[in-house]
């Protein structure tokens, strides 16, 4: 568990792993252990069209979970792949025949989290995306998909949030190996704010908003009155993302940046912010509707 910059405990997650209980090398326990020795307090085992339940390794949580799909190979046939975490149960699903929505509902069903994986490896359409109900997050950036250029999904839930669409903002590895041509190690993570690693615990802190996506640097976005601030630890590029797409101050660069702030303009309609430091690394806030 860690103190952030405002002395609030949060658990270290990283929520989407692969194992051997699908396409992944490593067992549960392999894989567990590799997030431990990188300072995470939890993962989530999230194997495809296989549900794992909570299990408890030494030193590390892990949240159980999976990740349910529909489509293959063709984007414009429709590709969802979707994590469901924090469940109480398996939820119950077959994959003949399964649908999107179908999907997302049988995890609630289940008590637990939807959310879309890499939607920019899946090239979903804001359309394709609107007609879903009720998902519980999306993915703006997936480690592995950098191995087929898209990990960043920033541009396409700008455009989701610009018609309206603002789902809360996750980072995940995808994790399936840690050697040969698609070597990944522990890099993205939520930081959620609780005092214990309970899944009721983080599922409740999730949906109440109290975390933030990272690869590196903390941050902590609020409104105050007319402007957006940001805290964070010390970063070289500080940008607000909105539907306004010309202002002025939007990116600032420096160094050591710990505090920015963003007049809001009259017709913008979301912010979100992300930070980056000087390694590269970096933290993405939710939208903050306006
Ligand atoms: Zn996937
Ligand atoms: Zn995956």
């Amino acid at each position: 568990m860690y103190t952030d910059i405002f002395d609030k405990r949060r658990a270290k997650v990283g929520l989407h792993q692969h194992t051997t209980r699908s396409d992944g090398a490593l067992s549960p326990l392999e894989m567990a252990e590799l997030y431990r020795e990188s300072g995470y307090d939890a993962v989530a085992i999230t194997d495809h069209w296989v549900y794992s339940p909570v299990e408890d390794f030494i030193g590390i949580r892990s949240l159980g979970g999976a990740e349910y799909h529909v489509g293959y190979r063709d984007a414009g046939e429709g590709i969802f792949h979707i994590l469901c975490l924090f469940a109480d149960r398996e939820p119950a699903l077959v994959r003949e025949g399964a649908t999107a929505q179908g999907i997302i509902d049988a995890i609630h069903e289940a008590g637990g989290l939807a959310v879309l994986a890499h939607p920019a490896w899946s090239l979903n359409s804001l359309s394709m995306v609107a007609a879903l109900r009720d998902l519980d997050g999306v993915e703006i950036f997936n480690t592995v998909s950098k191995w087929t250029g898209r990990a960043d999904a920033s541009v396409l839930l700008d455009i989701y949030a610009t018609a309206g669409l603002y789902l809360p903002v996750f980072a995940a590895d995808d994790f399936h190996r840690n050697m040969g041509r698609n070597a990944i190690s522990p890099t993205a993570f939520l930081m959620i704010e609780a005092e214990d690693t309970q899944p009721t615990t983080l599922r409740e802190a999730i949906r109440a908003g109290r975390f933030y996506a990272s690869t590196g640097p903390e941050i902590h976005v609020r409104r105050e009155g007319n402007e957006i601030v940001v805290d964070c630890t010390p970063v070289s590029r500080v940008e607000f993302f909105t539907n306004n797409v010309v202002t002025a101050g939007r990116v600032l660069e420096g160094e050591g940046m710990t505090h920015a702030s963003y007049k809001i303009c009259a017709y913008e309609r979301f912010v979100r912010v992300a930070v980056t430091d000087a390694a590269g690394n970096t933290a993405w806030s939710s939208f903050i509707p306006l």
